[in-house]
């Protein structure tokens, strides 16, 4: 026996929600952008789940880029946030990254170092989200000064939506205007579309889009928009390891401000915030106990949650709790930790094992229904993807 807490990853479901993704870019191409270990569901699987399919990859920094080149995974890797010091250069060529370039003082380490083989720069463009990126009127002097240069291969111009899943607002028809207005008499390709964006605004069709969390099959959007159907890929779930009836006028957990109303049957879950499990989540977040949903009771600790099993009167020691998965959304538990699925999913901490599987028949459940614990995937050295049993 091991602490049960696993997180399940159905790389099926991730491929699926790639396929959409690049439905949804026109004539451009998508690259998955995998950076924080691929939003929590581990960079190396997930690459090579989508390698066959995907022209590139994006990551935050060269750290990330080597753990999938340490892998064998070969597709080019754009580094999004560039450089941070110029010994990184270095790497760009052999490696075969491409890299982003955001602010003056990158241009002027890469005129005074010298690359061996020309290498794709990126040319981050600031249109409205005032994070990263060169001014509109500086663009066309940044190209000009690159292009001096024998070691800057294809130039792109990129720029990153601050409001895309506010679909309501004008700000992302805006910015599209100002790089429009940038764009003009250049000859350069553009990457532009986000998750939110490639789902919500056709108006930002660009050459290139970077889809992210909609790969890990959460919306980016907060209201539910039933028309976009994405695959919830990880699973996060546990089991009950503990039980106790308690009257009604008990205190409960770290605090004790939770109080029971009534008679109450408690389940103590193996899985806590020293797994990712919010420690914001108020009582009364869903969680599943065999697909049922129940509510948490009490304060959630590092280690454990506890959860009022009161309406499950069929819930044992060794029963299945989902955290969040393809019933119950990580979107939805985030609602309740008033926060999003992106830190929820990238929050997953190393502790929990990840389970691989990959499960082409949507009706079949084929990790589940073999039981959580017996099937877990692995990649042939070929980079096919099996199914082990332990
Ligand atoms: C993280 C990131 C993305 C992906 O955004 P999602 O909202 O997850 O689709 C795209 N572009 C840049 C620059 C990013 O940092």
């Amino acid at each position: 026996m091991s602490r049960p807490v696993v997180a399940e990853i159905d790389l099926y479901a991730l491929l699926d929600n790639y396929r959409l993704a690049r439905s949804r870019t026109g004539n451009g191409r998508a690259m998955a952008v995998i950076k924080a270990d691929a939003y929590g569901h581990g960079a190396v699987p997930v690459a090579r789940a989508l390698e066959a399919e995907c022209p590139a990859f994006a990551v935050a920094c060269l750290e990330e880029a080597e753990v999938l080149r340490a892998a064998a995974i070969n597709k080019p890797i754009l580094l999004l946030g560039g450089f941070f010091d110029v010994n990184e250069l270095r790497w760009l060529v052999p490696r075969n990254y491409w890299c982003v370039l955001h602010s003056f003082w990158q241009i002027q380490a890469l005129e005074s170092s010298p690359l061996c083989a020309p290498v794709p720069f990126w040319i981050k463009v600031d249109t409205g989200m005032h994070r990263l990126g060169f001014s509109p009127e500086d663009v066309p002097g940044v190209i000009f000064r690159l292009r001096e240069l024998p070691w800057v291969g294809e130039i792109v111009l990129l720029t990153h939506l601050a409001r895309a899943d506010e679909l309501d607002s004008d700000k992302t028809l805006r910015q599209m205007q100002v790089l429009r207005r940038t764009l003009a008499g250049l000859r350069v390709q553009t990457c532009v579309a986000n998750s939110a964006a490639l789902l919500g605004w056709p108006a930002c069709d660009a050459d290139w889009a970077r889809p992210g969390i909609m790969l890990y099959g959460s919306s980016p959007f907060a209201e539910e928009t039933p028309d976009i159907i994405l695959n919830p890929v990880m699973t996060l779930k546990s089991q009950i390891i503990a039980l106790r009836d308690l009257p009604a006028g008990e205190a409960v957990g770290y605090g004790g401000q939770y109080v029971t109303r009534r008679q109450t049957r408690l389940a103590t879950v193996a899985g806590g915030y020293g797994d990712g499990y919010p420690r914001h989540a108020p009582p009364g977040t869903p969680v599943l106990v065999n697909g049922q949903r129940c509510p948490l009771a009490g304060r959630v600790s590092m280690d454990l949650v506890l959860v009022d099993v009161t309406e499950c009167r069929q819930a044992r020691i060794g029963d299945e709790v989902v955290f969040w998965g393809k019933e119950l959304k990580v979107d939805e538990v985030a609602a309740h930790a008033r926060t999003i699925s992106y830190t929820l999913l990238a929050g997953v901490m190393p502790r929990v094992p990840r389970h691989y599987f990959s499960c082409r028949n949507k009706g079949v459940r084929l990790a589940i229904a073999a039981g959580p614990r017996i099937l877990a995937g692995e990649f042939q050295h070929d980079g096919a993807f099996g199914i082990r049993r332990h």
